[in-house]
Order: C-alpha cells, then structure tokens, then sequence
C-alpha cells in the first residue's frame, strides 16, 4: 500500500494520498484547492490513477480541490449524504465501503463538528482518517455548521475509539506540527475526550472554547457546498497554454523534448551550463542562447519576454533552477527541458557545437 500524508500550510490541512501498488488505484482524502496541482504531480509520478476525492467533511477554513481534480483527471467525488453537498458523483452512508485495489476504506458516520462528519478505516483498522472529529490529543470545534459537543462525544467514543487499540489516527489538521496519534493514546491522554472524562465534562469543554471565527468560512463553505467549483467556471485557476507542460512534485514545469522538437522556433532556448560545455562533446540545441546559471539572476532584465523561455542543462537540474530564477524575476511562461542534453542526445534530436555531429 502506498500511504502519503501530505500538508497544506496556510489552514494546516492534511492531505492523504492512499494507494494499491497492484492496481495503480488512488484516493485522496481531503485534498485541498492550491495544493491540487501538487497532489496531481504525485499521483502521476508515483503512477497512480485517482479513482476518487474523498471528503471528510464540509470544511469551513479550506475550500477542496474536489471539483478542481475531477475537471483535470476525471476522480469521482465522494463526501458524506449529510453534508448538504452539492455535485458530489457519490453519497456515503455509515457502512459503505471504497475499494482501492485490494484494500478496502470502510465509511464510519461521526458527526458532531458537521453534521456531515466521516471517519475513513483502512482494512482492518490498522489506519483511520478521522477528519476533524479526533484530532491529536484534540477535536474538532462545535459551535458552527450543525456542529454538537454531545454528538461528537458519542461519535469519538463509538465510532473512533472502540478500533483497534493500535489503529493509527491520522487528523484532518494539526497546528503544532504532530502527524499521527493511536486509538490507545487518544483514550488515554486526549485532554478532551479521553480518561476518564464524561460526556458533560466534554460538553463543558467546549462550550468554553472562545474560538474567533474561522477566516476562510465565507468562502470556504459555500464552495465547498459545490465540491469546491468556483462561481463561474472561468475563475478556475488557468493551465500554461503556450505548451503541454507537466508539473513535477518537485515543483517545477517541464516540458518534453519532442515537443520542443517541434517548437524550436517559437521559443527561446536558454542553455544555463558553462561555456565549455556548451561547446563540449554534449554540444548544444541549434539556436539555443547562452547564459550560465550564475549570471541568470543578475542578467535576467535583459532577456526578452516575447517568446516562453524552455531552459536547458547537462541533466535538467540546474536548468529546472533556472526556471526558479526566472519565475521570480517576473517570467510566467517558462519551463525545463526535462531530462536535459542527456536526454535530448539520447533521443537523436539535432545539437550544434564541438560534437554536435551536424
Ligand atoms: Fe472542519
């Protein structure tokens, strides 16, 4: 089983990527908006296809990459028949089961923060996703969106903390930096909800919070009653249209050789290696320009902005730098020669220089 946790820092929202090796078959638990084009880079790296978006709840402090992912790679979304939610392909009900692979995702009801709050067990319990119903040695607040201290209460007790003693808890957030806790610990020491406190000493818990509003609800749960679709579809975050360019985990676009094969003429090839390797037994794509990576930040503002800027090395690594320097010296349409001369040599493409052959 493939298992990544993943994090988006501005609302501390945990992403989970949940994988079958055999199959290829992928889920994402609470995948967030802005960080949708990183999850989708690790999915296509790691050679999984996303069957579905999982939510766990109607978020109130991030809007989900739900709607976003299905436009791009075709995922159903799945998110709670209580969440009021529309736009969703399915509904789930305490009981229902996703399959990834051979693995199974059992759906547990645990409102209490939302009406609509979903527990995800993996096979027999050795994980469970517990959105913000448990956190880490927490739980989530109750004072807004049908949220009610003594059903989550009930929920934690009999929905979360009755699997095994060594299921691992994996929250929807954390704020302190910890990433996972165990059924065991939770019962034990969460300050809220474990030992030997009752239901009212909970409910007393919580009703003395004196939390501030969350600052994303406006806009964070009405989008999120669509699956996180934008107003208009035109306010979608738009993709690079100058070339069919791919977005690495490593955070870097990249565009294939053959494509710039193709397209020499219409773009600027910036070579970022030394002169003599330039002109060294690699040689150099014809037309490409010039300008080591050293002098790439101080030497930015001279460079035209009339054509997009694919940048070159030996290997792609210092090139996908280059990419790095240019962005923050105000280019938006530049990408990396994936794979670099090694590649484009290796490919049988047209070089220039000492031993370019040609
Ligand atoms: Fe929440």
């Amino acid at each position: 089983m493939i298992f990544r946790q993943l994090f988006e820092a501005n609302s501390s929202t945990y992403t989970y990527l949940l994988g079958d090796e055999d199959s290829g078959e992928a889920v994402l638990i609470d995948p967030v908006f802005e960080t949708a084009r990183r999850d989708q880079a690790l999915l296509g790296e790691l050679g999984m296809t996303l069957q579905f978006t999982l939510e766990t709840h109607c978020h109130a402090d991030h809007v989900t990459a739900a709607w976003l992912l299905s436009r791009r790679v075709g995922c159903r979304i799945a998110v709670s028949a209580h969440a009021g939610v529309a736009g969703a392909d399915k509904l789930l009900r305490d009981g229902d089961e996703i399959a990834i692979g051979s693995h199974r995702l059992a759906v547990r009801e645990t409102p209490g923060h939302t009406d609509g709050c979903l527990t995800y067990v993996l096979d027999d319990g050795r994980m469970a996703f517990t959105g913000d119903a448990l956190l880490i040695r927490g739980a989530g607040r109750t004072d807004f969106q049908g949220g009610d201290a003594r059903k989550l209460y009930r929920s934690v007790h009999g929905k979360i903390l009755n699997l095994p003693d060594d299921c691992l808890l994996y929250p929807g957030h954390d704020y302190s930096g910890r990433t996972v806790t165990t059924v065991r610990e939770e019962r034990q020491f969460n300050p809220r909800l474990g030992g030997e406190l009752s239901e009212d000493d909970f409910v007393g818990y919580m009703n003395n919070l004196g939390l501030a509003h969350p600052k994303q609800i406006d806009v964070a749960v009405p989008a999120n009653l669509r699956c996180g679709a934008p107003e208009q579809e035109s306010d979608a975050p738009p993709d690079p249209t100058w070339a069919p360019l791919t977005f690495t985990y490593g955070g870097i676009w990249e565009v294939d050789p053959a494509w710039l094969e193709e397209h020499r003429p219409e773009v600027m090839v910036l070579d970022v290696r030394e002169t003599h390797e330039f002109d060294g037994p690699l040689g150099h794509i014809p037309e490409a320009e010039l300008l080591p990576l050293d002098q790439l930040a101080e030497k930015a503002d001279a460079i035209s902005q009339e054509r997009p800027i694919v940048t070159v090395c030996r290997a792609g690594g210092r090139s996908a730098q280059a990419t790095v320097i240019l962005n923050k010296a105000g280019f938006d349409r530049v990408a990396n020669l994936s794979g670099g001369m090694i590649r484009w040599r290796g490919l049988g493409y047209p070089t220039r220089g000492q031993s370019g052959g040609n």
